[in-house]
């Protein structure tokens, strides 16, 4: 029986498959994916990409492969990486066979766009050869024509019935090595699409928001849409689909995971809105703190509150508090205890050094605790 109750997820059951080495589905812990937007051609800026979205924790990465220059590509990127590569395929089934050659971990593709029977067969086949998993990626604005004319619209049901479609022409291929995913730009489709797959088959989901929008607007609508869909159990893999930096979008999903006690990451910063009675500039100092922790991966909590309205509190409840005091005089709380006044000059590097030391220590107390291999 769970502590607090009110906070469980019960994870929809999937069966668990493989992007490279990271697994998706079944009781593995929900990636975390984006894309790149260079011209994958252009290996050496896609590398430096991957790279700076490997820094805010990404855990899978896909890169477009549009034509026979991207694929050669390909094979360089993969090793100069270390998270898996999927290879984003429309249409071409040459591009994806050698994608697989190349070493991309899975392959994007919808086995029923790619023409006849036995180009289905060589795609399915090298990606056997190759050890190469695939996401069937279902999206409302590109769903075929049959459908729309059954369904006189893109709805859930016909998005359902797309990815089933899809899924029957790996499966008569004797293939269950992928996982699915049925966006839409409109929210209340994407979720009730992900609901019905959700239902009607147990292959792992990766779930987005497609052209969600701007960073604001974007992420606001991904935590909604995606955000609900998690909440009741549904969801694998995570895409945020931002016009912005896609390192935008690595932080954003882990937001939402974080935010929902699915995935810890990083230093979570609880923070009042500050008012006329904050004892510091609040806004300013989570902002800069935001950027000076970025670095940090150890999952930990840290409170900056503006007064004793609500600083002590949070501080409680946090490992890391700080509440602004009259006079200058901030209190620092370590493990919800009061420790020790700060004045107004150095706060930052004096908050920055604290969470350092704290993440240091829960690291070494991991490895402490780590069984002997
Ligand atoms: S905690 Fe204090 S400073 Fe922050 S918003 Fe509330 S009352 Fe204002």
């Amino acid at each position: 029986m769970s502590v607090r109750p009110y906070r469980d997820i019960y994870r929809r059951k999937s069966r668990q498959i493989f992007v490279g080495n990271v697994p998706v589905g079944g009781d593995a812990p929900i990636t975390v994916q984006s894309m790149t937007n260079t011209l994958t051609s252009d290996a050496r800026a896609t590398i430096k990409q991957i790279l700076e979205l490997e820094e805010a924790g990404i855990d899978i990465v896909r890169v477009s492969c549009p034509d026979e220059e991207s694929t050669a590509a390909l094979a360089e990127i993969v090793r100069a990486v270390n998270v898996p590569v999927v290879a984003d395929i429309h249409f071409h089934y040459k591009r994806a066979i050698e994608s697989a050659k190349a070493g991309a971990a899975c392959l994007r593709i919808n086995p029923g766009n790619i023409g006849s029977a036995a180009r289905v067969r060589e795609v399915v086949q090298a990606a056997k050869d190759y050890g190469c998993s695939m996401r069937i990626g279902v999206n409302a604005g590109s769903l075929e024509k049959h459908l729309l004319e059954k369904y006189g619209e893109p709805c859930p049901d016909a998005m359902v019935e797309s990815a089933l479609d899809h899924a029957r022409i790996l499966e008569d291929n004797d293939f269950t090595n992928f996982k699915i995913s049925v966006k839409a730009s409109d929210v209340f489709l994407a979720v009730a699409a992900y609901q019905g797959l959700a239902d009607a088959c147990d292959y792992p989901l990766h779930l987005g928001i497609t052209e969600a929008g701007s960073l604001r607007a974007g992420t606001v609508k991904s935590a909604i849409g995606m955000g609900s869909l998690l909440w009741a159990g549904i969801g694998d893999t995570i895409r945020v689909s931002l016009s912005a930096d896609p390192v935008e979008e690595v932080k954003a999903g882990f937001e939402m995971l974080k935010t929902l006690g699915l995935r810890h990451r990083g230093v979570r910063i609880i923070s009042c809105p500050s008012c006329a009675r904050q004892a510091f500039q609040v806004i300013k100092t989570v902002e800069v703190l935001e950027e000076r922790l970025a670095h940090i991966s150890t999952p930990m909590s840290l409170s900056i509150i503006g007064c004793v309205v609500n600083g002590p509190g949070e501080a409680r409840e946090t490992d890391i508090g700080l509440t602004g005091g009259g006079q200058g005089n901030h209190m620092v709380y370590l493990s919800g205890v009061a420790d020790h006044k700060i004045d107004d000059a150095g706060i930052i590097d004096h908050i920055v050094r604290l969470v350092e030391q704290r993440a240091a220590d829960i690291d070494a107390q991991a490895l402490d605790t780590a069984p002997a291999l």
